[in-house]
């Protein structure tokens, strides 16, 4: 159910041609009809060829960003994505735990697509230790997933495994998606007492730039309209698939996922 009062948050990088990042956050937000709001961490010269250069912004600016929202519209749900260096992560975490927000979804965002290293490489504890614990779900791929936990995963025990590792790093649910692996598309949802299966025959399309960002801000988006992780994550998913499915070529390279299919003739 389409809402565009409920607010809601990205706090990410900038990709200035559109299809991934802050953009796509707020095309997600847009589509799946909830009120997007914006917390630029890093600014990327991108394109759909690759990532060209990279400018973080200053722990200063960001922090007062988020103090600025916060201070005055007030979001259901956020998420985080591109956090390049320790101060960056630093500063998020000391400023959101003054607002205390309940459902934080974290997309551990490392390496684009295209190859490109977005997370540097001292930031990768800090990410683990400080922010990891304050998210309601943390959604890596498998790549990712990896790297927090340093277990190399073949197959769907590993991912159960390497799952319940980060969920005793203290988020509430980790969204493991298995994209990377051989065979049908499995996703796991893990928590406490929860083990998900979400299976899905595996179509490969050529333009799919953004679709880590676009789960999540998706995820962000429901969890702010009120449905639970379960449904949450399974409408999302939906999205997600049908986003692909339409995806078209614009540009010389990977192509974006299409936020908004249901409006073509
Ligand atoms: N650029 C920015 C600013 C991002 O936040 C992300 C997020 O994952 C990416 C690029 C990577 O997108 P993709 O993996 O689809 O290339």
């Amino acid at each position: 159910m389409r809402n565009y009062k409920v607010p809601t948050l990205t706090i990410a990088g900038s990709d200035s041609s559109g299809g991934a990042g802050i953009q796509a956050d707020l095309k997600t937000f847009s589509a799946i009809g909830t009120y997007g709001m914006s917390v630029i961490t890093a600014i990327t010269a991108q394109n759909t060829q690759g990532v060209l250069d990279v400018e973080d912004l200053s722990g200063k600016i960001i922090r007062k960003q988020i103090e600025a929202v916060f201070n005055d519209i007030y979001p259901k749900a956020l998420k985080i994505g591109m956090v390049s260096n320790p101060e960056i992560i630093l500063e998020i975490v000391s400023t959101l735990k003054k607002y205390n927000p309940k459902f934080i979804v974290l997309d551990p965002v490392m390496i684009s697509k295209s190859g490109y290293c977005l997370l540097k490489k001292e930031a990768k504890d800090s990410l683990i230790k400080h922010l990891i614990p304050i998210a309601y779900v943390v959604t890596p791929n498998i790549p990712e997933a990896e790297e927090i936990s340093g277990q190399k995963i073949n197959n769907l025990e590993d991912m159960k495994n390497v799952g319940e590792k980060i969920l005793n790093l203290g988020p509430k649910y980790v969204l493991m998606k298995g994209g990377h692996l051989e065979g049908d598309a499995i996703d796991v949802l893990i928590g406490k007492d929860t083990f998900e299966i979400y299976k899905e025959n595996r179509f490969n399309r050529k333009n799919t730039h953004g679709t880590g960002c676009t789960l999540s801000s998706a995820i962000t988006s429901h969890l702010a309209l009120g449905y639970d992780i379960f449904e949450s994550v399974k409408l999302s998913k939906k999205y997600i698939t049908e986003a692909i499915t339409h995806s078209f070529d614009i540009g010389k390279g990977v192509g974006p996922v299409n936020h908004f299919y249901e409006f073509e003739d």
